[in-house]
């Protein structure tokens, strides 16, 4: 893996994980960082490189919220 997800700027928790939705029922098939702690999530990405481009949203807010 070399997308390493960063601690939740919320909650602090390591427990986060990035995944695609990937069921039938969800038109957009978006994908997005979840904080499982406190239920913290990015924003929704789609396209080829969903997966990366919620991982860097979601880095990006955890950066954001150190400074
Ligand atoms: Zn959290």
């Amino acid at each position: 893996m070399s997308n390493q997800l960063k601690p939740c700027p919320f909650c602090g928790s390591n427990d986060v994980e990035a995944f695609a939705q990937d069921e039938d029922d969800c038109p957009h098939r978006s994908a997005i960082v979840r904080c499982h702690s406190c239920d913290a999530q990015s924003a929704q990405m789609v396209g080829s490189t969903k997966i990366d481009m919620a991982i860097r949203a979601w880095n990006k807010r955890s950066e954001g919220a150190d400074k």
